[in-house]
């Protein structure tokens, strides 16, 4: 598989550092808030990737944070932290904050078929491995203390700005407006392992260290989860492209400082999703959840259509037209699917060469859209039925777009329909309407119109006859 390394800033052969086994790290959401769909937009690619892995033949293990403690909503270390400023605009406590956002998260995720890694690890429940790795980078002078703050040294590195092909704007992104300068700080990239002095005195978690009692910094998290359930070496580590720099800038500096070796050799970031008017952001702008697209009547299979008919690496606009657009393509492709006659053989040769073209897709630095083409190839292909629906169920182990069961789900609908339809009861009293009418005995008809709009039956004259339907 070819996937675009952002360390290297080209695409590459993805190889393992162990042939049986892809260790692939994901950043949870910041659980203080419901995620958003450009949230969303990162995880259901990052299941996409997962499962295409798997696909193409690997094991693969996925460890992903929740961040339940310590992220400032400045990145710069500074300004309020985003948890407590969750707790205190509900009322609650910080874990009961935590609690409900994670679950609201992965109820999300259940609707979008995304699939949860093998290890989902909280921050709160690794500050003994915050402690260890802090000390570490201090022992190796990696690290200082200073106004109460244990910070990484970024002038003990040979390179920083490892992600440096993105956008100034991409950058940016990480480095918000208004934010003081800490006097601290010997370098400005600079930042916080641990806190024990913090403007928040009212920071809700706190432990004890051997610099005091505080609280760990954001970047920390992610490096000590990742090794404590996949150890030294990391193979893909994925994430939103907001979190290229700092983040993950910073993460690599002490993940590495700490190792003294190489640690993760694939970064996979997957692009914005844009409103019209800029990056769709949990702190402003149209703030777009899953269950509000339900509520307007949208499927979320909808919404992961829309997501795999773009590249992960380009911004995607999201719009209610465009998503409108996207509804009308899945409807269309399930009444398809639904129309296909299941018996018949399965034919294996043109199974595997239908099977080419996708996996040639998800080869091609997951080539989504090509992906979907290839769906459509299928329903285009001289074959058995048989043959295309075996070939679809395949693809949706990596698309996971319901294709089959909501084909089934069409064809049950259908049938219920045409069993509506074929009420002998009403027909006959539709019948004894048409008779009536044309002896024309008006008064009789009426009576039976009346009755048949009591029993919610609307009927519709036109020149074929008359029809009906249940309102
Ligand atoms: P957060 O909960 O803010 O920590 O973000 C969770 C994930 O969503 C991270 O991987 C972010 O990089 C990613 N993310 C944030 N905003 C967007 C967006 N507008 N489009 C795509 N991904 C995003
Ligand atoms: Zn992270």
């Amino acid at each position: 598989m070819y996937l675009y390394n952002s360390l290297t800033h080209k695409k590459e052969l993805f190889v393992p550092n162990h042939p049986d086994l892809v260790k692939m790290y994901t950043c949870g959401p910041t659980v203080y808030h419901y995620a958003h769909i450009g949230n969303l937009r990162s995880y259901i690619m990052e299941d996409v990737l997962e499962k295409s892995l798997r696909y193409l033949g690997y094991n693969v293990k996925r460890v992903m944070n929740i961040t339940d403690v310590g992220h400032l909503a400045s990145d710069a270390d500074t300004g309020e932290d985003k948890m407590l400023k969750g707790a205190r605009r509900e009322h609650k406590t910080v874990m009961e904050i935590a609690k409900y956002y994670t679950d609201a998260f992965f109820s999300d995720c259940d609707k979008l078929n995304i699939k949860r890694p093998d290890v989902v690890e909280p921050a709160t429940n690794c500050i003994p491995e915050y402690i260890n790795m802090v000390s570490t980078l201090l022992d190796k002078g990696s690290a200082y203390i200073a106004g109460g703050n244990v910070y990484f040294d970024t002038s003990t590195l040979k390179e920083y700005y490892v992600f440096n092909d993105h956008d100034q704007e991409d950058l940016a992104v990480g480095v918000r407006e208004g934010v003081e300068e800490d006097p601290n700080k010997r370098n400005k990239n600079d930042f916080v392992l641990w806190f024990t002095k913090s403007k928040f005195e009212d920071q809700a978690l706190k432990w004890d260290s051997p610099w005091g009692v505080g609280y760990p910094g954001w970047h920390i998290e992610c490096s000590c989860i990742s090794m404590k359930h996949l150890g030294e070496d990391l193979d893909i580590h994925a994430g939103g492209i907001d979190n290229a720099f700092p983040h993950h800038t910073n993460e690599i500096a002490q993940s590495e400082s700490y190792l003294g070796h190489k640690w993760c050799n694939y970064w996979f970031h997957v692009h914005h999703l844009n409103t019209e008017t800029g990056k769709m952001s949990k702190s402003k702008g149209e703030f777009l959840t899953v269950s509000l697209l339900e509520s307007k009547g949208y499927d979320p299979m909808v919404y992961r259509l829309f997501c795999l008919q773009s590249h992960y690496r380009r911004n995607l606009v999201f719009s209610w037209e465009n998503l409108d657009n996207a509804a009308a393509a899945y409807q269309k492709l399930i009444a398809k699917i639904a129309s296909l006659n299941p018996e018949g053989e399965v034919n294996m040769e043109t199974f595997e060469g239908l099977r080419q073209r996708f996996v040639s897709a998800l080869n091609a630095d997951l080539n989504t859209s090509l992906a979907i083409t290839a769906v459509y190839d299928v329903l285009k292909a001289k074959c058995t039925d048989a043959t295309k629906l075996a070939v679809l169920k395949d693809f949706d182990e990596v698309l996971s777009l319901n294709l089959l069961s909501a084909a089934q789900k069409f064809r049950d609908a259908q049938k219920k329909e045409e069993a509506e339809e074929s009420d002998p009861e009403i027909e006959a009293l539709i019948a004894a309407r048409t008779k009536a009418k044309k002896e024309k005995n008006f008064a009789e008809a009426d009576m039976i119109r009346d009755e048949l709009r009591f029993r919610h039956i609307e009927i519709i004259d036109t020149p074929q006859g008359t029809k009906w339907r249940r309102v």
